[in-house]
């Protein structure tokens, strides 16, 4: 085939101009495009391989290189993957197959800062090489064709490219890009590997880039003819289980976290199914010192494929999850997703709800463990995670009574780590109630007037002392059909515990009482609702309650103090 020159699809003619015009904060995403291709193109290879051995001819192994050349100002991306013949070079290069242009386009007009990162989520990534570059040349040959069959693409990236055959020997493609003025720092091997490292480490094939040695007689780096690979090309998380180590996981772990400790325990699994993703994540030991901050970047990076996409994907995590770290890997998501598709994308929503299952099936497995270490390592994860768990019974209905077993509080009974199954294994025959009161702090909750009636008849009370435990009790009404009951709220009902002798005699006190009452009432009548003879107290005279469905009297401190 001689020269021939083509036009570009009316919509590769717009993504063209506006990449060339308008792109121009985060430039070197281009790297990041063009070398998950090389990655796809030898995933397809791979594929293909499967049933026609031959395809490999008589180079099996996959890798990508990156190479640069100053004097001619070249930047080269080089596979040896499936590459293209000229019918496909001419129909993946010159056309978008992908619906949803005409939307990409109205994004970037919107988009003030004009962020090069929105290139590949239409899967236009390729174009993204001219926001560096005034020229690309591609020369490939696909995998089990004859090298004269090779093809040479090449455009500015106006309005048409021109393509012509060639001999190419190596299977694969060479991507060519002649750098733009002012785009020198693109001629360099730290920046180019730094790129690499930023977003292709886990790649699971060699990125090789040429050595460089530092030339003592010329004083500079020269490049060497020797190649090595540039990323760790681990991607632990795609490894099957059995092939990765303890130590491997708690290495990755620090990698990521930026803890100096092993986690408290991990999970990894391969989920198949509507959505293909792989799940690697991580649950700290002790909570880091932001943990209170609600807006805080969550700690799961996103992946698609093995490319990194980005590091803060909220939408991958329930708020009350913010401590887990670790990297979620999907197979469904567009690369470069953004963060306003990533919101309304089933396949996240799918995700996030495995993922926040898995988190919660591992605190499980350690909380109601016969290992009595194991149930020591949930105490000690719940002092420091245990308030950031709690809000997630007010905000994720679909797991609340799972997290209702997870909690643990203070009661009557011990100071610490009581579960609602351990009071509920413990509570009277005939008590119909959880009973709880909030307090300041767990000595003042114990003094309260309003447990005596409680002790008297050995009836265990939660001591609730934690700012958001009356929250979150605003939303979990009952644990196993047993109502949540405050001690300090309403005329104390015992229900069936109730002494019907002693009621009775109560009522009578009332009735002898009531000149005295009627005479309290009216002197108290702007500070008191009412006032009542109780059965509640044993030693103490008198005490305050609320009424049912009011604000406790903990909650409206709570509440004047944040000045509300
Ligand atoms: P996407 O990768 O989302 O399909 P791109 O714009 O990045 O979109 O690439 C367009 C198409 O060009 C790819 O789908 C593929 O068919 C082809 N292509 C790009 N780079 C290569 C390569 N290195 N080897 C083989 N085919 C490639
Ligand atoms: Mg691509």
């Amino acid at each position: 085939m001689t020269k021939q020159t083509h036009s570009f699809q009316a919509e590769v003619k717009q993504i063209l101009h506006l990449v060339t015009h308008s792109l121009y904060s985060n430039k070197e995403i281009f790297l990041r495009e063009l070398v998950s291709n090389a990655s796809d193109a030898c995933d397809k290879l791979r594929f293909e391989a499967l049933d026609n051995a031959a395809l490999f001819e008589d180079t099996p192994n996959l890798e990508v290189r990156v190479s640069f050349d100053e004097a001619a100002r070249t930047v080269t991306i080089s596979d040896n993957g499936i590459g293209m013949s000229a019918e496909e070079a001419i129909a993946h290069l010159g056309t978008i197959a992908k619906s949803g242009t005409r939307e990409f386009m109205a994004k970037l007009e919107g988009d003030q800062k004009k962020d090069a990162n929105l290139i590949g989520q239409f899967g236009v990534g390729f174009y993204s090489g001219f926001i560096v570059a005034d020229r690309i040349t591609v020369e490939t040959r696909r995998a089990g064709l004859a090298a004269e069959q090779g093809v040479r693409w090449s455009s500015e990236g106006t309005g048409d490219y021109e393509v012509e055959s060639i001999n190419k020997p190596g299977r694969g493609t060479d991507v060519i890009l002649h750098l733009r003025e002012g785009e020198e720092e693109f001629l360099k091997t730290w920046r180019l590997k730094s790129i690499i490292s930023k977003y292709s480490d886990h790649i699971s094939l060699p990125i090789l880039m040429r050595k460089e040695e530092w030339d003592a007689e010329k004083s500079e780096q020269v490049l060497k003819d020797e190649w090595e690979p540039v990323n760790k090309a681990s991607a632990l998380w795609s490894r099957s289980k059995s092939e990765v180590t303890q130590e491997q996981y708690e290495e990755f772990y620090k990698q990521i976290s930026y803890d100096s400790e092993a986690p408290l325990a991990h999970t990894h699994n391969r989920v198949e199914g509507r959505s293909e993703y792989t799940q690697l994540l991580y649950i700290p030991k002790t909570a880091p010192f932001d943990l209170w901050n609600r807006d805080k970047r969550g700690g799961v990076k996103l992946y698609v494929k093995r490319v990194f996409i980005m590091d803060d994907a909220e939408a991958l995590m329930p708020v009350y999850l913010r401590f887990v770290k670790g990297v979620i890997d999907s197979a469904d998501l567009p690369l470069n997703v953004s963060r306003e598709l990533l919101q309304e994308s089933r396949d996240v929503k799918a995700i996030r709800e495995g993922s926040t299952k898995r988190v919660l099936s591992i605190l499980e497995t350690l909380a109601d463990s016969e290992d009595a270490a194991e149930r020591a390592k949930y105490a000690d994860f719940w002092k420091d995670f245990g308030s950031v768990l709690k809000e997630g019974v007010g905000e994720d209905h679909a797991n609340q009574e799972r997290l209702a077993k997870l909690l643990r509080f203070a009661s009557t009974h011990a100071d610490e780590g009581v579960s609602l199954a351990d009071y509920l294994k413990r509570a009277k025959e005939d008590q119909d109630a959880i009973y709880y009161i909030t307090a300041d702090s767990l000595s003042a909750a114990k003094n309260s007037p309003q447990l005596e009636i409680f002790r008297k008849k050995g009836i265990e009370v939660l001591l609730l002392t934690d700012r958001v435990d009356e929250w979150m009790l605003s939303h979990l009404y009952e644990f196993e059909g047993k109502p949540l009951q405050s001690v300090a709220k309403g005329a104390m009902d015992l229900g069936k515990l109730q002494d019907e002798e002693e009621k009775k005699k109560a009522e009578e006190v009332a009735e002898n009482l009531k000149p005295l009452l009627d005479r309290l009432k009216e002197a108290l009548k702007s500070r008191a609702k009412d006032v009542r003879v109780s059965t509640r107290l044993v030693d103490s005279p008198a005490c305050i309650v609320v009424e049912e469905g009011d604000m406790s009297g903990h909650l409206a401190r709570l509440l004047k103090q944040a000045g509300q």
